[in-house]
């Protein structure tokens, strides 16, 4: 699994896959002249000739200053899951890391941007019979509402809910032992990096600010699914809990692209990962990559 590595200013950005599944745009939108007016950024980076493209699970990790810090550690190893594709995973996940060059053990923070099942699962993992802290010497970064709505709801999802069992494997291990910042507002990191409000996916959702050198990154979460659900934000896929805020943070992170020539790096595109957005008068163009 080769490592993928981008620059922000002075921070380095390598990525950990999980797994990939195969979708196709007609998920996301039927709207062809939609997508033939955003062929010119859209392909051959996030769609082939056929319209597919791979939803990605993967971990980011960001390193500036000497710190590191892990964004969304995806689904984990273990779980029963209603979906096959995340059913019992047996993935090297953390063979990859290290090949990227870094150990659990090296990670001084990770953000889960929301506590859906694929943005936590690698908090823990099952040590003979116990689910336990993968990364034993991090802060966990937990948005406090987010926490709060799990904590509280968690005993009443049904066997189906896609984040049965979520709370009790991902979350409670880690807070019992004391590893969890339950954060609000805007939260500071390191110098470089900041945790910041992003509702609308779910009621407590946050991404990742990278301010360093005069660049810009968002690590976005699932604010978006596809690139082009920045172009129309109102195309529903995975919108989540409030699709008003949804579509609302959307049409922000394009003004926040454009206004600091940000990169916006989703939780699950595919490469180039980045997309960025400039202004043209009244409309905004687009283009893949950092
Ligand atoms: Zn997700």
């Amino acid at each position: 699994m080769a490592m993928t590595v981008m620059r922000i200013g002075q921070a380095r950005i390598s990525q950990v896959e999980e797994l990939r599944i195969r979708n196709h745009i007609a998920s996301f939108t039927k709207d062809q002249q939609l997508l033939a007016a955003h062929r010119y950024w859209l392909y051959p980076h996030f769609l082939d000739d056929q319209g597919d493209f791979d939803l990605v699970f993967h971990s980011w990790i960001i390193e500036i200053g000497g710190r590191v810090v892990l964004v969304d550690p995806c689904n984990g190893n273990g779980r029963p899951h209603v979906v096959p594709y995340f059913n019992m995973l047996d993935v090297p996940y953390i063979e990859r890391m290290q090949a990227s060059g870094y150990r659990p053990q090296d990670v001084d923070f990770v953000v889960c941007t929301h506590l859906h099942h694929d943005h936590c699962g690698w908090n823990t993992q099952l040590r003979a019979g116990k689910w336990v802290p993968t990364f034993s010497k991090a802060r966990y970064i937990i948005r406090l509402q987010e926490y709060e709505h799990l904590a509280v709801g968690h005993a009443s999802l049904g066997p189906a809910d896609y984040n049965k069992g979520v709370f009790e494997r991902s979350v409670e291990p880690v807070m019992k032992a004391g590893l969890v910042d339950l954060v609000s507002g805007s939260h500071r990191l390191t110098p470089a990096v900041t945790v910041e409000p992003a509702y609308g996916h779910t009621f407590g959702h946050q991404m990742v600010h990278v301010d360093s050198a005069e660049r810009h990154a968002f690590f976005t979460g699932d604010c978006f699914h596809h690139p082009v659900q920045l172009v129309d934000p109102t195309i529903p896929f995975a919108g989540g809990d409030d699709m008003q805020q949804v579509i609302a943070m959307r049409r922000k992170l394009v003004e926040l692209s454009a206004d600091l020539n940000a990169c916006l790096i989703a939780a699950h595109v595919q490469a180039p990962y980045a997309v960025r957005a400039s202004r043209a008068g009244s409309v905004f163009h687009f283009q893949a990559g950092v």
